[in-house]
């Protein structure tokens, strides 16, 4: 195996083996935690577009990208790096809790019967006086400012489940927003159970339900499709009708956005020159000096840089030139540039 191991990183295939034996294992841990996640309808599956769900479960991707992985990767080890701390103090939660939808006399199978559950992360007790506490765990990779809409809508549906569940108790939620990239932990508001909340989710639990069943009967009944930032990791989007044609008015919000950041980003790196600039006259009066925790000083690199010009000239002897061993190198990038509008 070792030899194999050294072949696969000599020849260049180790990253394709690594993304291969992480779909291996994902899909048992998938299949040991959740279940077949065709057969029911999951808190999480709820935020979010419709149509992109209903495929996700009548068109399942047989294996997903290296990238796709590593985000599941991280949300577990975000979950495992995190629970140690709260056992250690001492606090009583479980993890994973299964929440079932109660459909009350109706059996698999009756007309309205909606396999809806959920898989809650964390659930923390106080059976003295009747409390519990949802935690929902999000690990994004660029940390919100505060908690999206999606994540509070999951978490309305898994304490309503919840609290059909624990009659009686007071159900409460947090979301905890953990970034493993700048250790940033940032916990939401404690959020009531709202009962519309809840039903408005369940509703749309039920939707989808609908469109996976008629799927399933041979009748084809487009769901409905929401675009979202998220379009662009959507496995249903090569034939979704909102990316037929070119022009995606419904994005126009989020270019928007982009425009406004870059030109923040723009005004940001004009007044960091402003303070640089500020710093390095004062350098240049008076040498190193330390400030804000940090020391100014100058420092002087030597790069070697090639001589074109001679080369050239030592080239021309030889009747070549430098364009003589320079090859074609493609390099793909991604631009946005302002249409222009043309005339009537
Ligand atoms: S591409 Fe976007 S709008 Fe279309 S199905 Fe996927 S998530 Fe929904």
């Amino acid at each position: 195996m070792f030899d194999a191991m050294l072949e696969s990183i000599k020849a260049g295939t180790v990253t394709t083996a690594i993304e291969k034996s992480l779909n291996e294992l994902s899909a048992r841990k998938t299949a040991a935690d959740l279940g077949c996640r065709s057969h029911y309808v999951g808190a999480s599956d709820v935020p979010g577009c419709i149509r992109q769900t209903v495929y996700g479960k009548i068109e399942p991707p047989a294996s997903h990208p290296l990238e796709t992985l590593l985000d599941f990767a991280r949300g577990h080890l975000t979950e495992d790096m995190i629970a140690p701390a709260w056992a250690n103090l001492g606090w009583d939660f479980k993890r994973q809790v299964e929440a079932v939808y109660d459909n009350g006399l109706l059996q698999e199978n009756d007309p309205g019967y909606l396999p809806l559950r959920a898989h809650i992360d964390f659930v923390f007790f106080d059976p003295a006086r009747k409390r519990l506490l949802v935690k929902e765990m999000k690990s994004p990779r660029l940390m919100p400012d505060s908690p999206r809409d999606s994540y509070l809508e999951q978490l309305q549906l898994q304490m309503g489940l919840l609290q059909h569940e624990y009659h009686g108790w007071t159900v409460e939620g947090v979301v905890v927003m953990v970034s493993l990239a700048t250790g940033q932990i940032e916990y939401s508001d404690i959020v009531q159970y709202n009962p519309a909340a809840y039903d408005a989710a369940v509703e749309k639990a039920r939707k989808i339900w609908g469109y996976v069943l008629n799927y399933r009967q041979g009748l084809a009944i487009a769901p409905p499709a929401s675009p979202s930032p998220l379009c662009g990791f959507c496995n249903a989007i090569h034939n979704c009708p909102k990316f037929q044609g070119v022009d995606f008015g419904f994005l126009d919000d989020f270019v928007a956005e982009i425009i406004c950041l870059q030109e923040k980003t723009k005004l940001n790196m004009a007044a960091i020159d402003d303070h640089k600039n500020y710093l390095k006259a004062i350098h240049d009066e008076v040498g190193n000096f330390v400030a804000g925790g940090r020391l100014f000083r100058k420092l002087t690199r030597n790069y070697k840089r090639m001589n074109e010009q001679r080369l050239n000239e030592f080239l021309a002897g030889h009747c070549l030139s430098i364009q003589d061993f320079s090859d074609p190198a493609p390099v793909e990038f991604f631009d946005m540039v302002k249409k222009v509008k043309k005339a009537a």
